[in-house]
């Protein structure tokens, strides 16, 4: 017999997925005076060398709020996602109007007339007035919303990630803090992040890379990280034979120059590498009824836009817009259509132009 948990049916909010998305959306709804209830399948936290975009003052926008201590947990510039993640997280804690529950998977959602609810893997209901999907490119929530067009498919390669400090490796430095390379068929995307402790002196920062790769597609197959079109994981260090990481040393010490080179050779001697397979979404709805989508469920550009995380915070704020913008005028499917009209156009913009990259990277033919 399934349990039933009432938790709230007026002014409250589940968030599926305690990720950056999610967690913006949790506290822009909660700045609103939703009750905001987060469900996070997982509780490991690792993007091991993304680097993100956080725009000036944006964590005040999201939570309507200043630092009482003036510190600033998020602070702006190009940012490590974990960085990230623990700033945003932080302020999720602190605020009353969020709970969290991890680890819950949801596997199914639905809604009539007067609710939303999400079941989770032990057969609890959970109920609110809506539904937001932050559950990323493999979104459960999707499911609901698109039932025709659920899936988002692979593109055709996969990015290895890795982060350093600076200090642990021997380099001269690079002119600028951002590269984009590209070298045989590879593209590769390295940048300075500040170091744990916030510095940015040189020296002191870390060196985050991002290497894209559409040559080892049957290594990801294999692993059963994308199955037929669909990216199912992230490749763990463990998952990557040695003879793949002895190739992408040697390679890396051919064609990368220094500090790159370095910092890849690094990291890979310290198997301190992932391989996260990358698909696409183009969104034609972000919401149905009661429920909606946010992030990389709502809209699965590729990073070499260098704009998902930015069009997850658009999304956070448009949704708390259109929900309490104008004194929460009407019913939640009239607000979240609303929040649809606000951003499906930009989203199928930024989309389209990463689809721009993909095909010319890994061309559908050669995405094997
Ligand atoms: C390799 C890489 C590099 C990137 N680089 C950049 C960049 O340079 N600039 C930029 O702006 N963006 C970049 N991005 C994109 C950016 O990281 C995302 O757009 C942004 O973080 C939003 O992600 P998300 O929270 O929507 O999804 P995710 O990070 O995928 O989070 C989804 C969360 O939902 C949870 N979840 C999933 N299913 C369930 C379920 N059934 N029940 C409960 N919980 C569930 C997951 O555990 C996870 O915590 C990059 C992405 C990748 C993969």
């Amino acid at each position: 017999m399934t349990k039933d948990h009432q938790s709230g049916t007026r002014g409250s909010a589940i968030v599926v997925g305690a990720s950056l998305a999610g967690l913006m959306s949790a506290l822009a709804l909660s700045r609103i005076g939703l009750r905001v209830t987060m469900l996070e399948r997982s509780t490991r936290k690792v993007r091991t060398g993304a680097a993100l975009p956080v725009s000036d003052g944006l964590l005040e926008r999201l939570t309507g709020r200043r630092s009482p201590d003036g510190k600033d947990i998020l602070p702006s510039g190009g940012q490590a996602w974990a960085d990230v993640h623990a700033g945003l997280s932080s302020a999720a804690q602190a605020d009353p109007g969020i709970s969290l529950r991890s680890p819950v998977r949801v596997t199914d959602v639905g809604q009539d007339e007067r609710s939303a609810w999400v079941v989770t893997d032990d057969g609890e209901f959970v109920r609110a007035d809506l539904v937001v999907g932050a559950d990323g490119h493999a979104s459960v929530v999707r499911r609901h919303v698109v039932p025709e067009a659920p899936d988002a498919t692979f593109s055709g390669y996969v990015i290895w990630l890795g982060l350093v400090d600076e200090r642990e490796i021997r380099s001269r430095p690079w002119p600028s803090d951002l590269a984009i390379l590209y070298e045989r068929d590879y593209c590769l995307n390295a940048y300075y992040l500040p170091g744990a402790d916030g510095s940015v002196a040189q020296g002191r920062r870390r060196i985050g890379w991002g290497w894209y790769d559409s040559g080892r597609n049957d290594l990801l197959r294999a692993r059963g990280a994308v199955i037929d079109d669909v990216v199912q994981r992230t490749l763990r260090a463990a998952d990557v034979p040695d003879a793949t990481f002895d190739e992408l040393a040697d390679e890396a010490r051919e064609i990368w120059p220094s500090p790159w080179r370095e910092a890849i050779v690094d990291c890979i001697g310290r198997r301190a590498v992932i391989g996260t397979p990358i698909g696409e979404y183009l969104p034609h709805r972000l919401v149905s009824g009661r429920v909606c989508l946010v992030g990389d469920a709502a809209h699965l550009p590729s990073p070499m836009t260098g704009s998902g995380f930015d069009a997850s915070a658009q999304d956070a704020l448009a949704l708390a817009e259109a929900l309490g913008g104008n004194g929460n005028r009407g019913s939640i499917s009239d607000a979240l259509h609303r929040y649809e009209a606000a951003r499906l156009d930009a989203a199928r913009r930024l989309v389209r132009s990463g689809q721009s990259f993909n095909n010319s990277f890994a061309p559908r033919g050669a995405a094997q």
